[in-house]
This record gives structure tokens, sequence and C-alpha cells, in this order.
């Protein structure tokens, strides 16, 4: 199984890129963020549970999001991996996920990187407000949530060099160029 780890601040590039990978190597992209808009969308328990969390850009609590995810990977049995994109967010998720995926005999094959600086961040998420309408695109959201990733989500990366599974790529230029190179690492992994 091909498993990857899309990683990332807010607005560098992991769904662009996620969608062109799975159509590449056939995964199945599973975005926490979209279940947990799609779960908002159709006012589930859950959505109802985590609608102020993402409107304001906080971290939805690990046990919800782990329970989620996990049963998203066990809706598709017959998948040829998956792309997890926007998740692991915390170290807590990151061991939850090592373990659910060693349980199903299998393992995370890659972590990628998208490198992007917090000007350039800034620059995308205000020119993607114009179309994506999603709350937590506003500035002052758009601030909560970079700070989240700095705060919390960046302690995730030792976690996954230590086990010589993380490859850095710079999110900044061309998308197909950096689908190449995202593709790149993909192959020599493999
Ligand atoms: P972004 O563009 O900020 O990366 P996402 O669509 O990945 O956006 O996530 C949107 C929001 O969903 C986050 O700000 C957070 O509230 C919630 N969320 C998504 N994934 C996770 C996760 N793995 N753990 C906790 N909260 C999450």
């Amino acid at each position: 199984m091909l498993n990857i780890v899309l990683f990332g601040p807010p607005g560098a590039g992991k769904g662009t890129q996620a969608s062109k990978l799975i159509d590449e190597y056939q995964l199945v992209h599973i975005s926490t963020g979209d279940l947990f808009r799609m779960h908002i969308k159709e006012q589930t328990d859950l959505g109802k549970r985590v609608k102020e969390l993402l409107d304001n850009g906080i971290l939805v609590p690990d046990s919800i999001t782990i329970d989620m995810l996990e049963e998203e990977v066990v809706k598709n049995p017959d998948a040829k991996g998956f792309i997890f994109d926007g998740f692991p967010r915390t170290v807590a998720q990151a061991e939850a996920l090592d373990k659910f995926l060693v349980s199903k005999g299998s393992a995370i094959s890659l972590v990628l990187q998208l490198d992007v600086n917090e000007d350039e961040l800034k620059r995308r998420i205000a020119e993607r407000k114009k179309v994506s309408g999603r709350a937590d695109d506003d500035e002052e959201k758009l601030v909560k949530r970079i700070d989240e990733y700095f705060q919390k989500t960046v302690h995730v990366l030792p976690y996954y060099a230590e086990q010589s599974k993380l490859k850095v790529v710079n999110g900044i230029g061309v998308i197909d160029e950096i689908f190449a190179e995202l593709c790149g690492a993909i192959d020599a992994a493999k």
C-alpha cells in the first residue's frame, strides 16, 4: 500500500496537489478539512459539534478527528493506498495513525511537506477567499489557522523525520513542476 501524508500550512497547495496525485497513483484522498465541512453542511451531530471550531480556525479535538479519519479508511477496504491531507495535525494524531495502520498491516510510506513562507500563504488565501466563500478564509481567522499550524502542527515534522519518512518540497513555483517533484519523491520511495 502507498500511504502518503501531504503536509503543509493553510494555503500551501495541499488540495491542488492531492487531486493531481490521486489521479496519478489511484489513491483515495482523505481530507479531514473537507470531511468536517461536509458534516457541517449536512448538519450531522459531528458537524454541529465542530462548526464553531472550524469557523474560528481552531483545531478539532484529537479524539473526534481520529475517529472520523479511521472510519473513512475503513470505508475503503479495497484502496491501493491513501493520501492524507490535513491529517495528522498533532503528534497524538500521528501516533494514532501509525498504530491504526499497523493494525491493518500497513504503514505510512512517505510524508511530503509543501514548504511555503507566511507572506505567500496570506497572499494566496486572500485570493482564495474571493472564490471559496470559506468563513475561515477571513484575515483574522487565517492568522489563527497559521498560528495553530506553527504552534501545534509543525511538531509532527520531527516525528516523521526521525522515521526518515519526511521529504520537503518547495511549494512556491509552477504547479506542474511542484507536482513533478512530489511524484519523483513518491517514485523513489515506492
Ligand atoms: P487549511 O486550508 O487551513 O489547511 P483544512 O481544510 O485542512 O484547511 O482544515 C480546516 C479546519 O478543519 C481547520 O482549521 C481545523 O479547524 C479543522 N481540521 C482539519 N483537519 C484537522 C485535524 N487533523 N485536526 C484537527 N482539526 C482539523
